[in-house]
């Protein structure tokens, strides 16, 4: 009898070319998404060297870093930006490749066009040349991020060295409070084992929570693993997986689909299997959650205080966290709650899906943005953007004072033009609060969506719980 394995050993054995001692693993890679701005490098190696792309068929390019959110009516006015779109769109041309260029319809968020496309599918390979490919990991694919020689290694060959991870199991249980979603989860995970926790591993979050999340959900949750340092993180599929995957444009159709169904509900974990390391949370315990510093592991209940660097044992993580308060400029052991703020950005690829537009317009139905704050709401995607207009949340959106925009990373990344002042405090829903990440002395606190919308409301950090 073969002994159990986990989700991720089964993808993981299932995609195996090659495996010699003391060397890494080759591993076939199903999905390659490419966009923008690591892939320039990697069409000029194919090029030099004379090579094609290998499989076309399992490429699919999309432009979003560096994409204006403005009306696609008006040109790319940065230089730059324009530059690697047309250059994107001219390289897929050249090898083939399907792109959603700048003017498609079904442009958007890399992480969040294949979902929604249905070419992410359970047990799948899935890479990119960006962190936040673990993102498709919600649908019990092994994905994770490449660099720009891995992203030319797999246009060429669809084929990747890797070597294999330690498994970590995530187990969530318990019904999670009115206000706490799944963002307050993973921020939560991160805040717990901190940005190194994972390292060396691919997480699979299982227990009564998560199955209760939605895909959209789940996606906010394995988008994140990265954080945490993981390798990936993945979610067993299941009849929320299928029901989501069913009839997408590039999902399996017909018989295809019938079988595609057998094979997929092999992939969960075997009863009995070991992981490396294992932790679990209680999801009724957990409140909104919110980033004081300057890594997503500096996290806290939203109705907490502050940390003092005082109070940190280890010299080293004693400075870091003074060096985040400092660039932050939030003084230790006092409230967030109730701290003013100049912008919000509900978006990305972490919350920029129909399901947290939903969650945002919920608290802003009928209420008004604070005069003080500008709020951004940046749908993931062309399709996300027309179904969010479909249901009227745009409206909703204007009628509270916010930008609606066109789709894109946005102040995710703050490449396109949309970014903080220095100094100005932003509450966001993207995935990482790095020092300038949103913009040059830019300060911001990763939240959810619903806690990004009450602050915007409040103009000052606020618990969305006094708004439900
Ligand atoms: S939304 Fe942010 S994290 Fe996601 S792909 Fe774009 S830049 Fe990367």
């Amino acid at each position: 009898m073969t002994r159990p394995r986990t989700i991720i050993e089964k993808v993981w054995d299932a995609h195996l070319v090659s495996e010699q001692p003391g060397a890494p693993a080759l591993l076939y890679i199903d999905l390659h998404l490419v966009h923008e701005v690591t892939s320039p490098q990697a069409f000029d190696g194919l090029r030099r060297r004379g090579l094609k792309v290998r499989r076309p068929d399992l490429t699919q390019a999309t432009v979003d870093h560096g994409t204006p959110t403005t009306p696609r009516t008006l040109p790319i006015l940065d230089q730059v930006a324009a530059a690697q779109v047309a250059r994107l769109e001219a390289n897929c041309r050249e090898f083939g490749i399907p792109c959603f260029g700048f003017l498609s319809d079904k442009q958007g968020v890399v992480h969040v066009i294949g979902p929604e496309q249905g070419l992410t599918q359970p047990g799948m390979t899935v890479v990119c040349g960006d962190s936040h490919t673990a993102t498709h990991g919600a649908f019990g694919a092994l994905a994770f991020g490449i660099g720009t020689s891995e992203v030319e290694m797999v246009l060429a060959t669809q084929c990747l060295p890797q070597r294999r991870s330690k498994t970590f199991k995530v187990e969530v249980n318990g019904a999670l409070k009115p206000g706490v979603s799944a963002k307050d989860i993973i921020l939560a995970l991160i805040a717990r084992i901190g940005v190194g926790g994972g390292t060396g591993c691919v997480i699979e979050y299982c227990g009564s929570t998560i199955r209760a999340l939605s895909m959209e959900e789940r996606m906010t949750v394995t988008n994140m693993s990265i954080e945490g340092g993981a390798r990936a993180g993945m979610i067993a599929p299941d009849n929320v997986t299928y029901q989501y995957l069913h009839g997408r444009p590039f999902a399996p159709q017909g018989a295809a689909w019938e079988a595609a169904l057998e094979r997929w509900r092999r992939l969960p974990t075997d009863e009995g299997a070991a992981y490396d390391k294992e932790i679990s949370i209680d999801a009724a315990a957990l409140e909104p959650m919110i980033t004081f510093g300057t890594n997503p592991g500096m996290g806290i209940p939203i109705s907490g205080a502050v940390p003092d660097p005082a109070a940190v044992a280890d010299p080293l993580e004693r400075e870091t966290l003074s060096k985040a308060l400092k660039y932050m400029a939030l003084e230790p052991g006092k409230p967030l709650l109730g701290r003013p703020i100049d912008v919000v950005f509900v978006g990305s690829c972490t919350n920029g899906r129909l399901a947290d537009l939903r969650a945002a317009a919920s608290v802003l139905k009928g209420r008004k943005v604070n005069p003080r704050v500008r709020m951004l709401v940046v749908p993931g995607s062309q399709p996300v953007k027309r179904q969010a207009e479909a249901e009227g949340l745009d409206e909703i959106f204007r009628a509270a004072g916010a930008e609606w925009r066109e789709a894109g990373c946005s102040m995710c990344i703050a490449m396109n033009g949309d970014q903080l002042e220095p100094g100005q405090y932003s509450v966001s829903t993207s995935n990482r609060n790095f020092e300038g990440r949103q913009g040059k002395g830019g300060r911001t606190l990763l939240a959810s969506p619903l806690t990004a919308a009450a602050s915007a409301v409040n103009g000052v950090i606020s618990d969305v719980r006094t708004l439900l």
